[in-house]
């Protein structure tokens, strides 16, 4: 893969276990449990895409397809603050969209392409949460199935986005605190080829002791598993 892009998570021990920042022409799902800091991990992103790239960004947009009313812009202006940045232009290269059901989140993930059409210069496409319409839309054995044909179809818009603009795309998933359940992602569908050449990371991401946060990469198809800790403060994701 050439031309590879990467965008800084703030933390520079979070940077280092997953290479060097998330990754452009590949799809990152974190996932962890409620308030492990999933969504604060994308806010940061949504700004850092904005740095120059000698800070870690690549001086870009943002897309933000919000499906649980999670994003705040009051926590993009503090993360900006710390950057340095004019939080009125950071917040104006943020596109949220809100994803009302399943569909209609499928439907944003497409339209990302009029806005790349338009001439916008988007590196980043950020779903939070990926799973959970499809979660509640699709309940019980006999909907397994729908479910996942349903959230694969959705992967594959987000894969081809990542592709063929060179973005980053940037997906969360809630799981709960068991660890049977920690094995079943929806980025990489056990036996199939769902996401076919996608290169994809996953992140675990725990809750440490004084509000610290454990990050572990899984599943990694380049890099070895391995640990870090961070800390999210007032100025956002940090050692
Ligand atoms: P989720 O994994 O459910 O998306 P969040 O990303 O929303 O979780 O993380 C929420 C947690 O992030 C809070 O419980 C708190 O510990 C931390 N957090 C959020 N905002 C701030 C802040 N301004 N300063 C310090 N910590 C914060």
């Amino acid at each position: 893969r050439k031309n590879v892009g990467r965008i800084t998570t703030g933390s520079k021990a979070l940077d280092d276990l997953i290479g060097g920042g998330i990754e452009t022409q590949s799809i990152t799902e974190v996932f962890g449990e409620f308030g492990s800091g999933k969504s604060q991990l994308a806010h940061e992103l949504a700004v850092t895409v904005q740095l120059p790239i000698e800070k870690g960004g690549l001086e870009a947009e943002a897309v933000f397809i919000d499906t649980e009313n999670t994003f705040r812009p009051e926590r993009i202006e503090q993360i900006a603050k710390h950057f340095k940045l004019d939080t009125k232009k950071v917040l104006k290269n943020i596109y949220v969209a809100r994803a009302f059901n399943s569909s209609h989140q499928i439907l944003m993930a497409e339209k990302v392409n009029d806005l790349i059409q338009e001439g916008k210069n988007i590196r980043l496409v950020i779903v939070d949460s990926l799973t959970s319409h499809f979660r509640a839309e699709y309940v019980g054995r006999e909907a397994l199935a729908t479910r996942q044909q349903k959230l694969n179809q959705h992967l594959h818009t987000l894969q081809n986005l990542a592709t063929t603009y060179n973005i980053a795309v940037f997906v969360t998933n809630q799981v709960q605190a068991r660890p049977d359940a920690f094995f079943g992602s929806p980025t990489k569908a056990i036996g199939g080829h769902v996401l076919g050449h996608a290169a994809t990371y996953r992140i675990w991401l725990k809750k440490g002791a004084a509000g610290k946060r454990i990050a572990r990469l899984v599943d990694s198809p380049y890099l070895p598993e391995g640990e870090c800790v961070f800390k999210i403060t007032e100025e956002g994701i940090v050692d």
